[in-house]
């Protein structure tokens, strides 16, 4: 009888365990996306795609996912209902909206970034952001080609599952100057690799260290080159990352 207690109390303990667990795991957290529909088409395409997608995945991993392209909803009373916020290939562009996004990633907010949302023509047009994304927009290239991409850091939870190097979709690629890998805050998980280049025809990326993903380890956030075009979901292996950098954004996975 003593034992059989004993096994029930083991049995009831490791049940409440894994119960809290699971619930730590799927705790709910809201996100909310920013787009735009009048910028270049392929940046359309990629943010019309990505709203399914990450909806479906909030239905698979339990969080709650809006969608907005009116970018004045970037004010603290609405950034003040979500965990993470994310910009589908679009920034924003009145100084209230920057007062906002600064307010909201100095307090613990969360930011998942894609492609043209790190572009900026130069530092002098919203300095705090260069500081947060760690660098400024350089060159690009043209046309949108498929790369392969280097893991930086495997052991990072955004790279769980992934491989060491795998080939992402056709992307405009993005360089960088300075090199954000020399910002001390900067913590690159993805890169260009040397086989790539020279890459592109119209504009070429001839060589040199050019990180794709990264995270600045002041905040919570992650920049990510990929989102130009109507290909950037069609890789599994890259889906993975985006579905593990908004976990853990989210505060899962950490
Ligand atoms: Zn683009």
């Amino acid at each position: 009888m003593i034992r059989y207690v004993r096994s029930l109390c083991c049995f009831l303990a490791a049940f409440v365990l894994a119960a809290t667990a699971a619930l730590g795991q799927s705790k709910p957290f809201h996100v909310l996306a920013f787009y735009s529909t009048h910028v270049e088409q392929d940046h359309v395409d990629f943010a019309l795609q990505a709203i399914p997608f990450f909806k479906a995945m909030s239905e698979r991993d339990h969080f709650d996912f809006e969608a907005t392209s009116n970018w004045d909803d970037m004010n603290p009373s609405v950034l003040k209902k979500y965990q993470v916020v994310l910009w589908l290939d679009d920034a924003p562009s009145t100084s209230a909206q920057r007062a906002a996004f600064q307010d909201y990633m100095e307090h613990g907010g969360a930011w998942l970034g894609f492609h043209i949302a790190g572009w900026m023509d130069s530092r002098e047009t919203w300095p705090w952001f260069a500081d947060f994304l760690g660098t400024v927009f350089y060159g690009n290239s043209w046309p949108p080609l498929p790369a392969v991409l280097n893991i930086d850091d495997p052991s990072h939870p955004t790279m769980k599952g992934l491989p060491a190097s795998y080939l992402s979709p056709a992307n405009e690629w993005y360089s960088w100057k300075p090199d954000p890998r020399r910002n001390p805050n900067i913590k690159v998980l993805m890169t260009l690799a040397p086989s790539n280049y020279p890459i592109g025809f119209k504009d070429t990326l001839a060589g040199g260290d050019i990180p794709v993903t990264w995270t600045n380890t002041k905040y919570k956030m992650v920049y990510t080159n990929m989102g130009h075009g109507d290909k950037i979901l069609t890789s599994p292996v890259q889906n993975r990352f985006f579905e593990n950098a908004l976990l853990w954004l989210g505060g899962r996975n950490q």
